[in-house]
C-alpha cells in the first residue's frame, strides 16, 4: 500500500497498544490489574455531567466558533490568571480550546517547527512530543532527566543543546512520566538561558498542575521576559477526570493567535459544544471533587512507593505530582520492554516500558496508580512474586 512519506515520521502511544492488548486478554478470562493507562478512575463530576445534559437539552449541539465559545475562553482565561503568579494578566483573545490537550502540541509544532528546525523535550516524556516533532520535519533533540535530582530535566544538558536552530523548547510539570514538578529555581535559570533569545518559544505542558504532593506548580509564564513566547498548555482531562469529554486549551501569545485558528478551522472545526458549556461548570463550580480526588491519589502514592521499594532490584523515586511512578528497574536484570510484555502475560500487571517515553527511558518502567489501593495491592504482590521468579 501506498504512504504519504511523513507517514514513516509517525510515532505512537504505547499506553493505548498495550491497554488493547490487556483488554483481548480479559476478553479471554485473564484478571488484568490496569497500571497502564494515563486516565483518573474517578467519574466525573456530577454538577459537570448535569451542565452538559442541560446544555444538550437547551440546544448546544451545534458547532460553534473555532477558538472556542468565547464564556468558556472568559473562564479559562480567569482561571489562568489565577492560578499562574502574580504577573499573569491573559485576557481571552489568547486562549484557544481543542478536543483534548493533544492538538495544542501538535497546533504549536505545526506552527512553529519545519525542516532545518530543532526541537528540545524531555526524554523521557510524553511520547506524542517526539513523535509531532518528527512528523513536522523538524529535528527532535532529547533533554535528559537526573534520577540523583529526582529525576529533574537536567538544565546543562539543556543549556548545551540549544543552537542557532532551536526554535521551541518544551516542558512538561508536573511531569508524566517521571511525576517530578518543576522548582522556581529551574524556571528561573531556564528563563535566564533564553534572555537573549526572544526568537525561541516554550510549550510548557500544564495538564497536571492541579495533582501537586510536594512543592508547588510554577508556570514559565509568570516570568516577564517570556509571557510573549510561552505557550501553555492545558485541560480538562486529568484535573476534572474528563479524559472522555475531549476538551483541553492552550494560552498563546496574541501573535500566534490567528495562526492556531486557522490550524483548528483546517483539522478538528471546534470542540463539541455541550462539552465546552459544562467546562465553565468545572471551573467555576465547587471543586471539592478535585481535592478528594487529589487526596485520594496521594494515599495512593505512598502506598504504591513503599510497595515497589519492598521488591529487591527495584529503586523508586517518590513522584511530586501527577499520578505516576517511575521505577527504575535496573537491578532486576530485565530490560524495560521485556519487563512490559512479561509483567502481562505472566502476571496479569499492565504497566508501560521506559522507552516507551523515549530512549533515555531504558531500565524503568511506568505505573499508573489510578486504580484502587486494593488492586494497587495486589499489583504490588504480583509484582514481587515476578520479579523473585526472575532474579533467583
Ligand atoms: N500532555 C500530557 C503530559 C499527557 O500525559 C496527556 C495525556 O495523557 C496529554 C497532554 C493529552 O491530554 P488529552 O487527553 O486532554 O488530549
Amino acid at each position: 500500500m501506498y504512504l504519504a512519506d511523513r507517514m514513516n515520521n509517525l510515532g505512537t502511544e504505547t499506553a493505548f497498544e498495550v491497554l488493547a492488548k490487556a483488554k483481548a486478554m480479559e476478553a479471554l478470562g485473564r484478571n488484568i490489574i490496569h497500571l497502564e493507562i494515563g486516565e483518573p478512575d474517578f467519574p466525573t463530576p456530577e454538577h459537570i455531567a448535569e451542565a452538559a445534559v442541560k446544555a444538550i437539552r437547551e440546544g448546544y449541539t451545534h458547532y460553534g466558533p473555532a477558538a472556542g465559545l468565547p464564556e468558556l475562553r472568559e473562564a479559562i482565561a480567569h482561571n489562568v490568571n489565577h492560578t499562574r503568579g502574580k504577573g499573569v494578566n491573559i485576557d481571552l483573545t489568547q486562549v484557544v480550546v481543542t478536543p483534548g490537550a493533544k492538538p495544542i502540541i501538535f497546533f504549536t509544532l505545526l506552527a512553529l517547527a519545519q525542516k532545518g528546525d530543532e526541537v528540545l523535550y524531555p526524554n523521557p516524556s510524553f511520547p506524542i512530543y517526539e513523535s509531532m516533532i518528527r512528523f513536522c520535519g523538524a529535528k527532535p533533540v532529547p533533554i535528559r532527566l537526573l534520577e540523583e535530582e529526582n529525576l529533574q530535566l537536567d538544565l546543562d544538558d539543556l543549556a548545551s543543546k540549544i543552537t542557532n536552530r532551536t526554535k521551541l523548547i518544551i516542558l512538561n510539570s508536573p511531569h508524566n512520566p517521571a511525576g517530578c514538578v518543576m522548582p522556581w529555581t529551574h524556571v528561573e535559570t531556564l528563563s535566564r538561558l533564553l534572555q537573549n533569545r526572544d526568537d525561541v518559544y516554550v510549550l510548557s505542558d500544564e495538564i497536571y498542575k492541579d495533582m501537586i504532593y510536594e512543592g508547588q506548580h510554577h508556570s514559565i509564564i509568570s516570568v516577564p521576559n517570556m509571557i510573549d513566547r510561552s505557550i501553555i498548555l492545558d485541560g480538562f482531562s486529568k484535573t476534572y477526570a474528563m479524559t472522555g469529554w475531549r476538551l483541553g486549551y492552550g494560552v498563546f501569545p496574541k501573535a500566534l493567535i490567528p495562526h492556531i485558528i486557522k490550524l483548528a478551522t483546517n483539522s478538528v472545526s471546534c470542540a463539541a459544544s455541550f462539552s465546552q458549556r459544562a467546562a465553565i461548570q468545572a471551573l467555576e463550580g465547587p471543586q471539592e471533587p478535585v481535592r478528594a480526588m487529589v487526596s485520594e491519589l496521594r494515599d495512593r502514592r505512598e502506598l504504591i512507593v513503599k510497595g515497589l521499594r519492598r521488591i529487591p532490584g527495584i529503586v523508586c523515586p517518590k513522584p511530586e505530582g501527577a499520578f505516576y511512578v517511575f521505577p527504575n528497574i535496573k537491578g532486576t536484570g530485565i530490560s524495560s520492554h521485556d519487563f512490559q510484555e512479561q509483567a502481562l502475560s505472566e502476571s496479569g500487571v499492565a504497566v508501560l516500558s521506559g522507552t516507551s517515553f523515549g530512549k533515555y527511558g531504558e531500565g524503568y518502567v511506568r505505573l499508573s496508580y489510578a486504580n484502587s489501593q486494593e488492586n494497587i495491592l495486589e499489583a504490588l504482590q504480583r509484582l514481587e512474586n515476578f520479579v523473585a521468579t526472575k532474579i533467583s
